[in-house]
């Protein structure tokens, strides 16, 4: 602030010495002329505009009086003939100073009236008069700058929409003039940002984080009840960001955004106090990459298919082969397809995804089988597609385009989403199972009720999770394993065990009664061609 008002100060000089400089040029080179007749008296106007645009009417007018007396009584009319001016003369022109003075003074203050209001148009948030985003972004450059260390905090009330939208848009006004009233105090009257109708932002220098979180968290609390505006009742979400900025070296937008994303965190309905965290930030924005990309990878043939064989312990055959989903992204980081396949279903692709699978391994089935490979495939499909009877019309083309049967195909389907529309699902999997389609029941054991749903849902095959055959050497996790195996065949379902990676694992199975085994000791998922030389080469012994 000191420093501020010396750089003033210093700026004030240097511009009076100009305009002192001038003021002795222009006299000098008025005498030297011979006098205020000569053209050079009229370059008095510049100084005088000069002090009214620095100091408006005060230093206008003292400029205008004090050159209207050099060149009135002090500067001969002519300095050749020595005739001085008359005094109407040199005091009319006082006058005609004066009067440009004061106009240059006022269309400079009108001009600084409309700076204002156009400087507070782009600082102040038009809906509650609060600094606005440009604002913050000013004032975190200025801290930055300065190397001042502060909690930059950033509140969220994530309803205020739906309430705008479902109960009375006008009172979410009331709602905001509410909220600003408790950040006001809770922060003790601290500079509020409104950086969006429902989002604000303070800079807090407090040095004790844990006092600054206690206070967020109180903030929250308040929030746990319910408030009234007017008759209603509204139980505001309220998401609360909190970032220091001495970290790293921050940029002022790195700042807001990563303190807008640590408030991204936590149930989407709860409210909370959330520091950033750089993991969860690398998870969103992967998340963001693939959303925005996945739509090109299928159309533009990013994908490609892997094939793992399922063996028949009983018979010493490979049975079947899961047709698995890969992502070709180049130098791109990999993803596996639990995380793009999830992602897929969240954003709507999933269909686009499953029938460009279908599409490929029926074409892969139709390969293979000129090459003397005959077996069945099973793809994994979600329960919004077997819902959708447009998406099994679909499949039922491609398999009459082709001349195939349903028998030569399975469909995977996990356990968790059985849950979810059950008695349409069921009738929609008994269909499917008329139809010849293998029905199997994938990550068998990871549901809430997985006991419950064997004999009641139409299943050809149950897959047990690799949850259980990683842990196949604790006793118990055998006798559940056991057991499985026991009912599921009581229900005349076959049992496949996923993810078996030792010999260990698939003797005990194969003394279990295990019908099939899934996992890397027989072989990892294979591309095309490599599965039709591990079908070819196929020997049971090798693995014994
Ligand atoms: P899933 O259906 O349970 O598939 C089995 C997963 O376990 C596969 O992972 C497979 O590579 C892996 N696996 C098999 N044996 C072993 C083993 O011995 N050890 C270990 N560590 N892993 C083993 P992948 O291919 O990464 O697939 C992951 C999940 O992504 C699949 O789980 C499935 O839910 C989903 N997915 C894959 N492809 C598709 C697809 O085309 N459509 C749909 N909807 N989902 C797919
Ligand atoms: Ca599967
Ligand atoms: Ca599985």
């Amino acid at each position: 602030m000191e420093s501020y008002k010396n750089k003033q100060i210093l700026n004030n000089f240097f511009k009076l010495a100009i305009i002192i400089l001038l003021c002795i040029i222009i006299s000098f080179l008025v005498y030297k002329s011979g006098g205020t007749s000569g053209s050079w008296a009229q370059l008095n106007f510049i100084p005088i505009i000069l002090a009214a645009f620095f100091w408006k009417e005060i230093g206008g007018i003292s400029f205008a009086v004090i050159l209207g007396l050099i060149n009135g009584p002090l500067m001969p009319l002519n300095r050749f003939t020595g005739e001085y001016q008359s005094l109407s003369n040199w005091l009319f022109r006082i006058l005609i100073y004066i009067i440009i003075a004061t106009i240059t003074a006022s269309i400079i203050r009108k001009n600084e009236k409309y700076d204002k209001i156009i400087k507070d148009n782009y600082l102040k948030s038009h809906i509650n008069g609060l600094y606005n985003a440009n604002k913050l972004f000013i004032d975190l450059d200025k801290f930055t700058e300065q190397d001042i260390k502060f909690h930059l905090i950033y509140i969220n009330i994530t309803n205020l929409n739906d309430i705008s939208k479902y109960v009375d848009f006008k009172i979410v006004d009331e709602i905001n003039s509410y909220i600003v009233k408790t950040i006001s105090t809770t922060f003790n009257n601290k500079t509020i940002y409104s950086v969006s109708a429902n989002e604000y932002m303070l800079i807090i220098q407090e040095p004790n984080e844990q006092i600054l979180f206690n206070q967020m968290q109180s903030y929250i609390n308040d929030f746990i009840q319910s408030i009234k505006v007017n008759d209603y009742c509204f139980k505001l979400i309220v998401k609360m960001g909190i970032l220091k900025n001495d970290k790293e070296n921050f940029s002022s937008i790195d700042l807001f955004n990563k303190v807008r994303i640590a408030a991204d965190q936590g149930h989407q309905l709860k409210s909370g106090v959330f520091y950033f965290d750089k993991k969860f930030e690398e998870e969103r924005k992967l998340y963001n990459e693939i959303s925005g990309s996945l739509y090109q990878a299928i159309k533009n043939n990013e994908l490609f298919l892997v094939y793992q064989p399922v063996i028949d312990i009983i018979n010493n055959k490979i049975y079947k082969t899961e047709v698995l989903v890969r992502w070709d992204r180049g130098k791109r980081k990999y993803i596996g397809p639990n995380i793009f396949v999830k992602i897929a279903e969240e954003i709507g692709l999933i269909n686009l995804l499953t029938k460009w699978v279908e599409e490929h391994a029926v074409k892969t089935y139709l390969t293979w089988k000129e090459e003397g490979v005959d077996i069945k495939q099973s793809v994994n499909v979600s329960s919004s597609e077997l819902l959708d009877e447009a998406y099994r019309n679909w499949t039922n083309n491609l398999f009459a385009q082709n001349n195939l049967k349903c028998e030569g195909f399975g469909i995977e389907i996990t356990e968790r989403v059985l849950s979810e529309d059950n008695v349409k699902l069921k009738k929609i999997l008994t269909d499917l199972q008329d139809e010849g389609y293998l029905i199997e029941i994938d990550d068998f054991g990871t549901g809430y009720n997985s006991l419950m749903f064997l004999g009641e849902i139409p299943s050809d095959i149950i897959k047990i999770d690799k949850y259980f055959i990683d842990r196949i050497n604790i006793k118990d996790v055998r006798i559940i394993i056991s057991n499985i195996i026991d009912a599921v065949h009581k229900t005349g379902a076959t049992v496949i065990a996923e993810g078996v990676e030792t010999k260990e694992q698939y003797m005990t199975l194969k003394d279990m009664g295990c019908d099939m085994i899934q996992g890397y000791y027989f072989s990892k998922p294979l591309l095309s061609k490599d599965f039709i030389e591990y079908y070819k080469t196929f020997d049971i012994n090798k693995y014994l």
